[in-house]
């Protein structure tokens, strides 16, 4: 019997393929003992050499899907590992009191990890402390012989299956095993599926139920264009969804003819199409797509799954590389925009009840200059090479875009004086994506370069629903006239003082929204690689002159349906969206 689960589309196409769940499974032990000491030690042995393979293996598959950094991460574990000094602790343990294996590892490792505690507040220790977690629950996964969820062990085309994904495990997967994703928990605009847009794989997310109801190995459909999962589908399920896998290719292909055309409306205005981007990786992506530009370069990747914090040097090679691939063409690098749901391991934050409206992004940027100087010094030096432009994430009031700014054109002149190379103009903007800002978007606007509207939070701020909430995503409307409203103000108040907007949120690439963006006047758009084509078709299609009636209704209406509604009226090709 097939199953239909549902939840919410989160990046678009078709998926056919086995389920491979990345799932904990439950390693509680009590305490026992043995009476016979040298199988125990025999067991633990067995159990670190296997650890000590699979660890190897892990990093080698991180070298190859991710390079050199992903792989001294895993270094850090096969030396805790190897380190003759736990083994010793261990076979001392099952030899003296006569505890099992496995008792003797907790027993260890909750005591590493109380000296850990107490030496609080230091990056080096903390990174440590995770990976002691991390080798402790693979040795006890080998004692007990259970399989522990890991991204990368993943050797086969599968549909993975988690509670929730994190952003660092998504960068952990590999892109030619993964044929999408299915998450319990989640909103369409949580990072993770932000992140696996970039992908470019079917996602469907916040099905409450996912992990519970498929086992590994059932065959999966997953719709990330209608939010549907089909569990052990039927021949005829199979045969529909193979046919509109083809037409999502066929229609892929037509957009590919525009992939090196400029983005022009129907009566000749042009806008620029640009990509969000995370990692170098993605730049790629970004060329295959047509990108006309990145306007949203998400620095926060940087700092993942690092033991310590980048460089300034680290971070200016990276972002020069950056700069120079993207030639000609602009890009946007947002300042360090972590807290919410990014959290960094090398960096404690503190616990709070609402971390999306807590310390977070610009806010932490302007409390720890130590971490943004470097940042921003990185970004001055890599200007030079080609069309680098900064923003900050999250400015509230116009106070804490001057404070941003103000350390920026100090570390510039610092520069400056030691003779370091800074391009003669970097334009220097800032997300609108708390409501405030946009309100007094007029106060803003004379002081910064452009805007660039950040729908994902502006959204949640707005009907205060969490975006990685799937029970209040019925909240999280796109096109509801309050969002409309505040977008229109923001656009109209940058273009009287001659500044230029733009959208970076997950809004941008939503093909309903285009046509109500374009007609307000939006001048850029940044999205997922995966959309910039559909966009710009569908751009190409539009006349603005002709859309002012449906801006005016828009605007006018009372309900996200009802503007949907009309978008559908004036653009007939958008009736089947
Ligand atoms: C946004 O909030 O719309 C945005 C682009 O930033 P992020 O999704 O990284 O918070
Ligand atoms: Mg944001």
């Amino acid at each position: 019997m097939s199953l239909l689960l549902t939840g919410l589309a989160a990046s678009s196409g078709i998926a056919i393929a086995p389920a491979y769940l990345l799932v904990g499974s439950d390693l509680s032990i009590k305490k026992q003992h043995t009476a016979d000491k040298n199988h125990e030690v025999a067991r633990l042995r067995d159990s670190f050499t296997l650890t000590t393979k699979e660890l190897k293996r892990i990093r080698q598959r991180a070298h190859q899907n991710l390079g050199q950094q992903a792989a001294a991460v895993v270094d850090t574990q096969l030396e805790i590992l190897n380190d003759p000094v736990l083994l010793e602790n261990l076979e001392r343990l099952i030899r003296g009191n006569a505890y099992t294996a496995e008792w003797a590892a907790k027993v260890t490792t909750d005591h590493y990890l109380t000296l850990f505690e107490h030496m609080n507040d230091n990056d080096y220790l903390q990174s440590r402390a995770l990976a002691v977690q991390d080798v402790y629950k693979r040795l006890l996964s080998h004692l007990m012989g259970v399989r522990l969820p890991d991204p990368n062990s993943l050797d086969h085309r599968a549909i993975i299956v988690a509670k929730n994904v994190t952003p660092t495990d998504t960068a952990q997967f590999d892109r030619r095993y993964v044929a999408g994703l299915v998450t319990d928990y989640g909103g369409r605009t949580s990072h993770f599926s932000i992140m696996s847009k970039t992908l470019s794989l079917p996602v469907v997310v916040g099905t409450h139920n996912a992990t519970s109801q498929i086992k590994d190995g059932d065959l999966l459909i997953v719709d990330g264009i209608h939010g549907k999962v089909i569990v052990r589908p039927t021949d005829q399920q199979l045969e529909h969804y193979q046919l509109l896998a083809g037409e999502f290719a066929r229609e892929q292909q037509v957009w590919g003819a525009l992939r090196d055309q400029h983005t022009v409306s129907k009566d000749g205005r042009k806008y620029e199409v640009g990509a969000n981007v995370g990692t170098l990786n993605d730049i790629k992506y970004a060329h295959d797509n047509g990108a006309e530009g990145i306007g949203l370069l998400r620095t926060e990747f940087l700092y993942m799954d690092q033991t310590k914090l980048p460089s300034e040097d680290e971070q200016f090679h990276v972002y020069k590389k950056f700069v120079t691939a993207m030639g000609e063409q602009r890009v946007v690098a947002r300042t360090l925009d972590i807290g919410g749901d990014k959290r960094l391991g090398m960096f404690k934050l503190p616990h709070e009840d609402n971390p999306y409206l807590g310390f977070r992004a610009i806010r932490i940027g302007l409390a720890k200059p130590e971490i943004l100087r470097p940042q921003l010094r990185a970004l001055l030096r890599a200007s030079a090479y080609g069309g680098l432009a900064i923003m900050f994430p999250m400015i509230a009031t116009p106070e804490e875009f001057t404070q941003a700014r103000d350390i920026l054109d100090d570390e510039r002149r610092k520069l400056g004086r030691a003779g370091v190379a800074v391009a003669d103009s970097v334009e220097v903007g800032m997300m609108l994506e708390v409501p405030s800002a946009a309100v007094m978007a007029d106060a803003f606007a004379p002081d910064v370069d452009f805007f660039s509207i950040g729908s994902n939070d502006l959204i949640q701020y707005l009907f205060a629903a969490d975006r990685g909430n799937s029970r209040v995503a019925y909240l999280y409307q796109e096109l509801h006239p309050a969002v409309l409203r505040l977008v229109k103000r923001v656009i109209d108040a940058a273009h009287a003082e001659g500044k230029w907007v733009g959208m970076c949120g997950e809004m941008a690439g939503n093909p309903l929204a285009t046509p109500l963006l374009t007609a307000m006047g939006l001048d850029e758009f940044s999205m997922n690689s995966s959309q910039i084509l559909r966009i710009r078709s569908l751009i190409s299609h539009l006349n603005n002159r002709q859309l002012q009636p449906l801006v005016h209704r828009a605007l006018a209406a009372r309900s996200a349906r009802e503007v949907e509604m009309l978008v559908k009226e004036y653009v007939p090709i958008l009736r089947k969206e």
